[in-house]
Formats: structure tokens, sequence, C-alpha cells
């Protein structure tokens, strides 16, 4: 199988590590990649978010299979075009992708499947902003409408800072806090079936002990030690199967990997948001513990056999990942700093670029992640860290207390 990856940050390099520890998996191209991922893949140049341009390189590069990675060219419509030209696209259309795509549609379909999500309000102006902030009380959530990142969310006791960030926001989605540990949950589905992956949790606020601005994450770990026995069975009972139902029901069935973002609640799981795509850093933890071929996977939830795929194996231990990021992140982030270090296994890219002499410089706010594996996740962690310690950038940013309270046996799930 020929494999085209579309995409160029940690997400897609350890997309690309997957396919091609894949032996079915004959060539594997990405565009348009970064210097880390150069190492397992060609990889050529493209606008990411220009369908008919990804659409002619898929078929310049003979692919069988495309694998859209971000989030902007699913809601651009990359994957229609593809598959308009009869090649196996894994990734939604731009009509199912407006679940990452729009809150507020989200919201809408949530509402209708009857599944476990904040109360939530859509403003447009100060009036409704205002009256929605008194309708939720404190914490007061504050979302951007559209695609921001991840960055667009305000959480936060302060009101007028609440009032700041929906003035800024334009189209706004204030909600209901929820309180209780977050998991996110990766679903790969061909629209019908849908096969669950790891659990994992990601660590979204810049600081240590969850403090300072939200980011894109800043590292994550797989499996949840803590978690519910029956935690993916409950969600997908509760949470997919509807989703998948009423996306069918619209006649925009959603066929790639369906992102669940929850909340453990005292109420049980509570859906905080759904993506239309891999998330960035779980992806490399998940996949790192992920011992089925991804290539076979991913090609059968793209041509609609996922039902005849067999079961999931799961290499035992766990995974824990790292996020270096700029100095500046997640404001503005200083770019152009040498970076040493980041070629060896482990290493995943995230905002990296290689100047005319070949040395790798930071070309983003996040910029590597470091992956350990273990036995269990307090020796995952370890490695991770100790891989950390070999990567050198001036300024890094990295968080010291990834999965340190899974470790410590700390994490709660509240309850009434
Ligand atoms: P989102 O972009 O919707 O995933 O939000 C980013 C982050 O903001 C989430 O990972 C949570 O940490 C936080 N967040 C978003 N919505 C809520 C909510 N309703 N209650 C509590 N935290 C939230």
């Amino acid at each position: 199988m020929r494999v085209l990856v579309i995409g160029g940050g940690g997400r897609e390099h350890a997309l690309a590590l997957g396919l091609a520890a894949d032996a079915g998996v004959e060539r594997l191209v990405v565009a348009p990649g970064n210097p880390g991922i150069e190492a397992v893949a060609d990889v050529r140049d493209v606008v990411v978010t220009d369908p008919d341009a990804v659409a002619a390189l898929a078929v310049e590069t003979g692919a069988d299979l495309v694998v859209v990675g971000p989030e902007a060219p699913l809601v651009a419509g990359v994957a229609d075009a593809v598959r308009a030209k009869g090649i196996a696209c894994f990734g939604p259309s731009a009509a199912a992708a407006r679940l990452e795509g729009s809150k507020t549609f989200a919201k809408e379909v949530m509402v209708a499947a009857g599944v476990p999500t904040a109360t939530a309000y859509t403003c447009v102006d100060a009036v409704g902003v205002n009256e929605a902030l008194d309708a939720t009380g404190a914490p007061y959530v504050v979302k951007d409408d559209g695609l921001a990142a991840g960055k667009g969310v305000v959480v936060t006791d302060d009101r007028a800072a609440a009032l700041r960030h929906a003035g800024e926001c334009g189209r706004v989605v204030i909600e209901e806090y929820l309180d209780g540990p977050e998991v996110s949950l990766f679903v790969v589905t061909d629209g019908d079936t849908a096969v669950p992956l790891l659990p994992a949790q990601d660590f979204k606020r810049i600081g240590d002990g969850d403090t300072g601005p939200n980011t894109g994450g800043m590292g994550a770990y797989a499996p949840l030690p803590w978690a519910p026995a029956d935690l993916v069975d409950r969600v997908l009972a509760a949470v997919v199967t509807p989703t998948l139902a009423e996306m069918r029901r619209r006649g925009t069935p959603f066929a790639g990997l369906l992102y669940v973002g929850l909340a453990l609640t005292a109420d049980g799981p509570k859906v905080i948001e759904f993506n239309a795509r891999f998330g960035d850093p779980e992806t490399q933890v998940v996949l790192a513990q992920l011992a089925t071929p991804l290539g076979g996977l991913l090609h059968a939830a793209a041509t609609g056999t996922l039902a005849a795929h067999p079961p999931l194996r799961w290499r035992e231990g766990a995974a824990v990942t790292v996020v270096l990021a700029s100095h500046g992140y997640p404001g503005t982030a200083r770019t152009g700093d040498p970076l040493a270090g980041a070629e060896q296994p482990g290493v995943v890219h995230a905002g990296t670029r290689r100047a005319a002499d070949g040395t790798l410089l930071s070309a983003g706010g996040r910029v590597v992640c470091a992956t350990g594996t273990g036995a269990d996740l307090a020796a995952a962690r370890d490695a991770a860290y100790a891989l950390l310690g070999t990567v050198r950038l001036a300024d890094g940013q990295y968080r010291t207390d990834i999965a340190a309270a899974a470790v410590a046996g700390t994490v709660r799930v509240p309850t009434r």
C-alpha cells in the first residue's frame, strides 16, 4: 500500500513512524512533513488547505490511502477532493468535520443525540455574553466558536477576563464548567463501526500544576491506570454510538478519527469537545502502544470495512510524552533557535526546520516531544524525561509534572 500523509507536525511524525513500521506500507510520502519525518518518509511540499493540490499530489504519488492529519484541511474539504479522485482517504468530509470546525454545530449534534455535555450558550454580542456568564456562574468557560488550534478557550474565575476573551472572539460559546479529570478517547470509525484506541490524558496548560494559559498540549500519557474499568464501554454507548448515528441521520456520516475530549465528572463522563482528527500530543503515546499495523487499520476505516478488521492488539506497559516548547509560547513564540539532540529515536518533531547548512532550528511554538515507553507508567515517565534531558533548546519550556499525579496515584474522579 502507498500512503500519503498530509501535515507536518508532531502528530504527523507519530503517524509516519507508525505507518513506516507497518510491513503493508510499501511507500510513504508526507506533505509538507518536517525534518524529523524525513528520516522515515519521502517529504513533498503542498498547501495542506488546498483540496485540489492535495488530490493532485495523491494521484501523482499513486497513493492507495491518504491520511489527513490536521483539522484545517479537513474543514477545507481535502478528504472530499481526494475521494472524488477515487482514492481512499482517512479523514471526514468537510460536512462531518464541522463537529470540530464549529463548537455550536457540535453542541447541536450532541443535544440531538442525547450526549452528556456541558450546557452551552452561543452569543454574538455583549448582552448575550453577560446573560450567559450570569447563567453559568464561575468558573467561566469562554470558547471561540471556530478553529483556534486548541487556544481559543479561556477558563477563568475572573469575569473581566471572561468578557475580554468573549469580546475578542466575535461568535462565542459560553458553557458550564465541567469538574473532573480529563480524558482523550480516540475512536477510529468508518461511519458505522467504531474502534476505540487507548484512553489518554493530555495537559493543556503551559505551567506545572495546570497553571497559566491553554496551549495545544504540553504532554500526554496512556493508558490511564486510574480510569474506571468500564470507561471506554460507557463512552462508546453514551457518546460515540449516538453521535455517529446522528451524523448518519443528517446524511453526513462521520468517518475518520473521532476524538472525544471528556471530563469525568461526578455525574459521569461528559464531552468537553469533539475533534475530527488525532490529537497532538496524545497520538504520540497512543500509537507508541499500538501493536496492530496502523496502515491496515486506517485503510479499513477509509474503505468502510472496519467491521471485518481484527481486534486491536496493544503493547504491555505505558507511554509518556513531554513537549519542549519555544520561549514565549503560547504567546508569540520565538523561532530560529538551534536545537540539539533532536535526531534520535523517541524524539518527535513538531515545529522544526533545517537551516541551509543542515542544522536544526526551532520553527514553531511546540518544537519537539520526547516519548518514553516502559513496563509501567513510572518507567515510561522516567524514560521520557531522561530523553528530554538530552535535547537542547535555548530557553525551552516544558512541564515537569506530566503523568506525575497518575504515577503518584492521586488522580481522583469526583463522586457525589
Ligand atoms: P477545548 O478546545 O474545547 O478542548 O478546550 C480546551 C481546554 O479547556 C480543555 O481541554 C479543558 O481543559 C478546558 N475546558 C474546555 N471546556 C471546558 C468546560 N466546559 N469545563 C472545564 N474545562 C473546560
